[in-house]
């Protein structure tokens, strides 16, 4: 299938490891030209590298936490001088709290980094992707935005918010051709996962893979983790030209561990 993504050019965030940096090989292997940030500088333009060298295309790093003024304009600066066409807002990570235990500031920093982030760069991207006749926003939320899981509540409720936020903007973007989604990820087994389990079973003997596999058993009725290119694949298609017709949704890639219809 030729999906259309060959000399595009695409943002990704959080891009330097896991979910986010699956998406860049993913689309990389398209043919499509990259800007990659994280806040990690280094990490990140080591992997723009490898990725250009692998790939024959342009990947450049921006050093930018997107959860301030200051990381989103150096996002966007470096797409006024490169041009854009699809921005996959994906920089994100898990909490764990209560309520009762979270400060506000954990509920602030949470909402700029899940949700501030995203208005931010989809004010940035708007007058240059209108410029070049549309394009293509996604979002990665989480199955946490409609199914909680109880131990992040911060998570639940910033990644919902996302969730809105896209659906509320995918109305008045689709009028410049703009296409914003989400997508919702069940278990998706990143190196975080990995060193989560580790530091958790590390007292007593430090199974990570028996940890593991029992978060697999107890959530996702295919019993297993997810890899970041199973979740990146969803991304690619949703962001290329085959997807010209969806536009406000949200799709799973979980497993089955969604337990609505
Ligand atoms: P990882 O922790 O593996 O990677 C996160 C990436 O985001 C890194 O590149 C990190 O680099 C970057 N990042 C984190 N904070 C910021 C920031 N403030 N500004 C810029 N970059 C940042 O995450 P995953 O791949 O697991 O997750 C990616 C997304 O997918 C997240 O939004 C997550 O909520 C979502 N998701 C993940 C699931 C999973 O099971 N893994 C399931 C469902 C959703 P650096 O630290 O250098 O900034």
């Amino acid at each position: 299938m030729n999906l259309g993504l060959k000399g595009r050019t695409a943002i990704v965030t959080g891009a330097s490891v896991g979910i986010g940096l699956a998406i860049a090989e993913g689309l990389a292997a398209e043919g499509t030209n990259l800007i990659l940030a994280a806040r990690g500088g280094e990490r990140m333009a080591a992997e723009c590298s490898r990725i250009a060298g692998t790939f024959g295309v342009t990947a450049t790093p921006v050093a930018a936490d997107v959860a301030t003024e200051a990381g989103v304009a150096a996002i966007v600066d470096a797409a006024k001088a490169a041009g854009v066409d699809i921005l996959v807002n994906n920089a994100g990570t898990g909490s764990g709290e209560t309520v009762l235990d979270a400060p506000d500031a954990k509920w602030d920093q949470y909402w700029d980094l899940h949700v501030k982030a995203a208005v931010r760069l989809a004010r940035g991207v708007h007058p240059l992707m209108k410029a070049r006749g549309g394009g293509v926003i996604l979002h990665n939320a989480s199955i946490c935005a409609t199914q909680p899981l109880w131990y992040e509540p911060v998570y639940n409720v910033s990644k919902a918010a996302l969730l809105m936020f896209s659906k509320t903007l995918s109305y008045e973007f689709i009028k410049d051709n703009i296409r914003v989604n989400t997508v919702n990820a069940g278990l998706i087994l990143t190196p975080d996962w990995i060193k989560t389990a580790k530091q958790l079973t590390a007292a007593s003997g430090g199974d990570y893979e028996a940890y593991l596999q029992k978060v697999a058993d107890d959530f996702a009725p295919i019993r297993r983790f997810g890899t970041p290119e199973e979740a990146a694949n969803l991304f690619v298609f949703l962001a290329s030209a085959r997807a010209s017709y969806c536009v406000g949704s949200t799709y799973y890639v979980d497993g089955g561990m969604l337990r609505t219809i």
